[in-house]
C-alpha cells in the first residue's frame, strides 16, 4: 500500500478535484503539465539553484544537545526556520512560480490568511518580476498589518475580501473567482497541500526536499538514513508533508502529526481537524473538515495563525484514517510554554506553529536510543507580539 497520491488524484478516499466547471480548464492544464515540467532537467536545475542560493538550502539538521539530555533521547531539529522569509513556505512558492513561468503565465494570484503565504508569494513574484495579487480577508488585513506591509513593499497588490466573515475562506473564494475570469494569463499559487488535485501532490513534491535532506544528513551524522520518529505540526500540512514524504512507505519510521487544540479539543475553540473533522469538501478537495451537523464549515481557532484552518490536506486525512501517522493535539498554552522553553534551552525562538510539535516530547515516552527529528518549520519573529502579550514581556 502506498501513502502517496494515485493517478486519479486520491490518497485512499481523500483528495480529487471538486471544482466548479468554469475552473476545469485551468486545473486540467496544470494536471496535464505538472509532472512533465517538473521532471525536466532544466526545471530541476533552476529549482535546486534557487533553493541553494536564494532560500539558503540545505537547511541544517541540528542535534539539540540540551533538549536531548533532558528528555533522554536523541533529538534533531530540521532548521526550516533558517529559510529565506523565515519558514518552509518559500520552498513551494519557488517551485510553483517556476512552473507558472513555463506555462507562459504572467500574472500570479494567491490567497492568504495570516499573510505568511502571501509574503512567500510576493517574494518570488519580485524575484521573477511577475505581477502579484494577494487576496486577503478584510479582518485579516487589520490583524496582520506587518505582513500586509511586507507584501506591499515587495510590490504585491493586496486586495481585501469583503464578503462573509472577511477571513481566509472568503479570500479563497475571491481568488477562485479571479482565476475563473482570467484563465489564460493567470496562475494561482496555493500555499499548502490543499486544494484540488494536482495541488496537494505538487506542493508535497516541492516540500519533499525537507525529508530528502534529512535522509542525507542523518546518514552522515548517525550512519543511517531513517529516524525512529519524525514529528511536524499540521495546519494545511505542507511542512509535515515535506518532512514525512520520503519516509511514508517505510514502516520503521514512526510519523507524528501535531494539530492545534486551541483552548482544548472539546472547548469549541480548536483547530484539531482529525479529532473533530468529518469527511467533506473544502477548497476543491475531499478531506477531513470541521463542520456543523448540516455541513457548514466551522470557524477554527488556534493562537497560531498558520494552524488556524478548518481542514487538513488529503494526504494527512489518509494518514489519519489508515493510522499510518499518529495525530496528537496540543493546546495554545502548551505551545506557548514550548516557545519559551525552546528559546531558553536552545537559543531558538520558534514560530508558534512549530512550537506545537515540540510538546510531543512531554506527551510520549521515547527510548534513549531513539532518533527523533522535529521539523522546526519557522522562526518566531512574526509571533513576537503574541509572545509579548502572552508572557507580559
Ligand atoms: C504556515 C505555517 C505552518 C502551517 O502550514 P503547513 O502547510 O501545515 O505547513 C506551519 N509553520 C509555519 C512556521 C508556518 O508559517
Amino acid at each position: 500500500m502506498s501513502y502517496n497520491v494515485n493517478e486519479k488524484g486520491y490518497y485512499g478516499e481523500f483528495g480529487g478535484a471538486y471544482i466548479p466547471e468554469m475552473l476545469y480548464p485551468n486545473v486540467e492544464e496544470l494536471r496535464q503539465q505538472y509532472l512533465k515540467i517538473t521532471a525536466e532537467p532544466e526545471f530541476q536545475e533552476e529549482f535546486d539553484a534557487l533553493l541553494k542560493d536564494y532560500v539558503g538550502r540545505p537547511t541544517p539538521l541540528y542535534f539539540a544537545a540540551r533538549l536531548s539530555e533532558k528528555y533522554n533521547t536523541k533529538i534533531y531539529l530540521k532548521r526550516e526556520d533558517l529559510c529565506h522569509t523565515g519558514a518552509h513556505k518559500v520552498n513551494n512558492t519557488i517551485g510553483q512560480i517556476l512552473l507558472a513561468k513555463r506555462l507562459g503565465k504572467t500574472r500570479i494570484i494567491a490567497e492568504t490568511g495570516a499573510g505568511q503565504h502571501g509574503v512567500a508569494t510576493a517574494t518570488v513574484c519580485a524575484l521573477m518580476g511577475l505581477e502579484c495579487i494577494v487576496y486577503m480577508g478584510e479582518i485579516d488585513i487589520k490583524r496582520q498589518a506587518p505582513n500586509v506591509a511586507r507584501m506591499k513593499m515587495l510590490g504585491a497588490e493586496v486586495r481585501p475580501a469583503l464578503s462573509g466573515s472577511r477571513t481566509l475562506k472568503d479570500a479563497t473564494n475571491e481568488a477562485i473567482r479571479d482565476w475563473i475570469n482570467n484563465p489564460v494569463d493567470t496562475y494561482y499559487i496555493i500555499g499548502s497541500v490543499v486544494g484540488p488535485h494536482p495541488y496537494p501532490d505538487m506542493v508535497a513534491r516541492f516540500q519533499s526536499v525537507i525529508s530528502k535532506e534529512i535522509k542525507e544528513q542523518l546518514l552522515e551524522k548517525e550512519g543511517r538514513e531513517n529516524p525512529d520518529y519524525v514529528i511536524a505540526c499540521v495546519g494545511g500540512g505542507s511542512n509535515a508533508a515535506g518532512a514525512f514524504y520520503h519516509f511514508l512507505d517505510n514502516p520503521d519510521v514512526n510519523i507524528i502529526a501535531v494539530e492545534a487544540a486551541g483552548l482544548g479539543v472539546d472547548s469549541g475553540e480548536s483547530a484539531a481537524t482529525s479529532a473533530l473533522g468529518k469527511i467533506g469538501v473544502i477548497h476543491g478537495s475531499k478531506t477531513l473538515l470541521m463542520q456543523s451537523l448540516d455541513g457548514q464549515i466551522t470557524e477554527p481557532y488556534s493562537i497560531s495563525a498558520g494552524l488556524d484552518y478548518p481542514g487538513v490536506g488529503p494526504m494527512h486525512a489518509n494518514l489519519f484514517a489508515t493510522k499510518r501517522a499518529e495525530f496528537i493535539s496540543i493546546t495554545d498554552d502548551q505551545a506557548m510554554q514550548w516557545g519559551l522553553k525552546l528559546s531558553q534551552m536552545e537559543g531558538l525562538i520558534p514560530a508558534i506553529e512549530s512550537a506545537h510539535a515540540f510538546a510531543v516530547l512531554e506527551e510520549k515516552k521515547f527510548k534513549p536510543s531513539d532518533i527523533i527529528v522535529i521539523n522546526l518549520s519557522g522562526r518566531g519573529d512574526k509571533d513576537l507580539n503574541t509572545y509579548i502579550d502572552y508572557f507580559k514581556l
